[in-house]
């Protein structure tokens, strides 16, 4: 009975950590699903967030951690559990300890990522790990998550950005794996396990975080491009003139524009004429390396080979921002929209243009829509995000989702892609990773979840079915 777990925690815990049961626990930014809470709990402490572990395994109850909440497959939303403990970590979320001489930063779980962002420029560095929900994601939920983001290209993703962390097992334990170590082969990489675990493993408590120098000179542009092969080209070019100084390289459609258009008109849009395909490349050189410069002779060499046609080269500091917000107010113009289904995805990089091509084809044989297609090229990984027509809405296509699922991801799974690149699995894709994914990884999943949390009291149903 929750109310006596309710009863032991309240003799051990302050009286802080019993939250109300406010919406925002039981909401996700998508609007797909829907949760409940015996207890919602924030400790304020690793020590707290263990006695909470140590009582839900003795009982048996579920625990649901809780970060930011702006995960997009459902993961830390309790819907269809039984009373469970979601957990956030709210009320942890100081900066330990920064060390700029060896480039960490060490924060609690529950530090926001623009606060980390902060930190870490007070310091002279950057944490380069960069997505449109910064303002709200926290460090757990973001390396449970594994987040990816703009700056994949050049940083890697939250698993690259890691040297330790520490966290508290189902059964309570706290493993103190908060390293600074670059170098440290004894045992097992658990830490790169957890990181990614979506919260079926342990609770991420604290991490040791890579900071990275601040780059000299950085610069925003965007490029039109004729097509998605183009945008390939592109990159391998820029490449090949600046090397490792390409930050970021967005794809943007043409529908992007037009969403941003018809549900945000104070966004500025940066052509007149929105292009069918463009991308948005952010430059971090070193000094005596003006971005300015570079984009000028990229753009005239890229328009000699007809790779562009137009582009815009940010002159200011507002400019660049201005540019970025067109890249990072996609996300909210489609959520006002709304959307039908959304995928994310990620393929290697010479099969982006034929997926691109074919899958409209493949669509219209479903029905009529509009496709938003975008997102961090570089790595190839797409948000390919299926919307109604204009005067339609996404619930007169239900019945249409699952086909329209299963037609995208069957064309990307062909081409050797992921149908979770960086949003993860949570409750949304459980059935694609056991359609998709390999029969062997599945079953090393199921060892790990049964030897870490015998009784599987963690996110339940998360990854894995329940
Ligand atoms: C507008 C918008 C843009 C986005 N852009 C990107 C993007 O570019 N790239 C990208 O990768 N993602 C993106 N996301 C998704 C989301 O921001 C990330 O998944 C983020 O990492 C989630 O962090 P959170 O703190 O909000 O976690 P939550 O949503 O609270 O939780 C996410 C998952 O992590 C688990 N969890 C949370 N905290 C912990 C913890 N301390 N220990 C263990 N498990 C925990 C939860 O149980 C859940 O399974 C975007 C989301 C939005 C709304």
């Amino acid at each position: 009975m929750i109310s006596d777990v309710e009863n032991r925690l309240r003799a051990l815990l302050p009286e802080a950590t019993f939250r109300e049961k406010a919406p925002r626990y039981f909401e996700e930014p998508r609007g797909r699903y829907t949760g409940s809470a015996g207890l919602v709990l924030a400790p304020g402490s690793t020590e707290e967030v263990a006695e909470v572990l140590r009582v839900a395994h003795e009982t048996n109850t579920p625990v649901i951690p809780y970060g930011g909440g702006t995960g997009l497959v459902g993961g830390q939303i309790a819907e269809g559990i039984n009373d469970p403990i979601v957990l956030s970590v709210e009320h942890m979320n100081a900066i330990r300890a920064v060390h700029p001489s060896e480039n960490v930063l060490v924060a609690e779980a529950g530090a926001i990522l623009a606060d980390v962002q902060t930190a870490a420029r007070d310091a002279g560095r950057i944490f380069p790990l960069s997505l449109a929900s910064e303002g709200s994601a926290r460090i757990g939920g973001l390396l449970a998550t594994n987040a990816g983001g703009t700056g994949v290209l050049r940083y890697g993703n939250a698993r690259d950005l890691t040297l330790g962390i520490e966290a508290v097992l189902a059964d309570g334990t706290i493993w103190h794996g908060l390293t600074r170590l670059r170098k440290d082969n004894a045992g097992y990489d658990l830490r790169n396990l957890l990181i990614g675990s979506e919260g079926t493993l342990g609770v991420i408590t604290a991490a040791a975080l890579k900071l990275s120098p601040i780059p000299a000179e950085t610069g925003t542009a965007i490029f039109t491009i004729p097509s998605p092969d183009a945008a390939l080209e592109l990159l391998a070019f820029t490449r090949s003139q600046v090397g490792e100084g390409i930050s970021a390289f967005e794809l943007i459609n043409r529908q992007g524009f037009e969403f941003l258009a018809e549900t945000m008109p104070d966004v500025r849009l940066p052509f007149s004429d929105a292009p069918e395909w463009s991308v948005l490349i952010e430059l971090g050189l070193p000094r005596g390396l003006p971005t300015e410069a570079a984009f000028e002779s990229l753009f005239e060499a890229a328009l000699e080979a007809d790779l562009t046609a137009d582009a815009i080269i940010a002159q200011s500091e507002a400019q660049s921002q201005e540019l970025w917000a067109v890249r990072e107010q996609i996300p909210e113009a489609n959520r006002r929209i709304g959307s039908v289904s959304s995928h994310d995805i990620s393929m290697p990089l010479s099969e982006i243009p034929s997926f691109i091509r074919e899958t409209p084809a493949r669509l219209a044989e479903i029905g009529d829509f509009r496709i938003n297609c975008f997102g961090h090229v570089g790595d190839g990984n797409l948000h390919y995000n299926i919307f109604p027509m204009p005067g339609r809405s996404r619930a007169d296509h239900e019945n249409e989702r699952p086909a329209i699922k299963r037609t995208i991801h069957d064309l990307v799974h062909d081409r050797g892609g992921s149908v979770a690149a960086e949003h993860g699995v949570g409750r949304l894709k459980v059935e694609d990773l056991e359609r998709y994914g390999d029969p062997t990884l599945l079953a090393m999943m199921r060892a790990v979840k049964g030897a870490l949390d015998p009784q599987g009291i963690l996110n339940p149903g998360v990854m894995l079915r329940g």
